[in-house]
């Protein structure tokens, strides 16, 4: 399974998901492609890239889910992963939550 094989041979996955988020908001679902691991594994990862953000200098952001036919933001929902349906109107179409991280100053 050589095409399995992680690119990040030279730092730790932690370190690549940093990386990625210095560039910009990125999804549980696209950190997984980008590093080549599972969704499961990226959330284990996230709460300790949350972790050591601070410590580097960084804030941690997470861009709660939200639905696209009502408006419904879910602010109140921790959990990196997408919720089944909106609350309000009952609707499906609901955006992925995302994470960056910013400088602090
Ligand atoms: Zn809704």
């Amino acid at each position: 399974m050589k095409d399995k094989e992680p690119y990040y041979y030279s730092k730790t996955i932690r370190q690549a998901i940093f990386d990625e988020l210095l560039e910009g908001m990125r999804t549980v679902r696209e950190l997984s492609q980008a590093l080549r691991i599972s969704e499961k594994e990226v959330i284990t990862h996230l709460t300790h890239v949350k972790q050591s953000a601070l410590n580097k200098g960084y804030r941690f952001i997470m861009k709660p889910s939200e639905c696209l036919n009502c408006g419904f933001i879910f602010d109140k929902r921790d959990k990196p992963k997408k919720p089944g349906r909106c609350p309000r109107c009952k609707e499906e179409h609901l955006t992925n939550p995302s994470f960056g991280l910013e400088k602090l100053l």
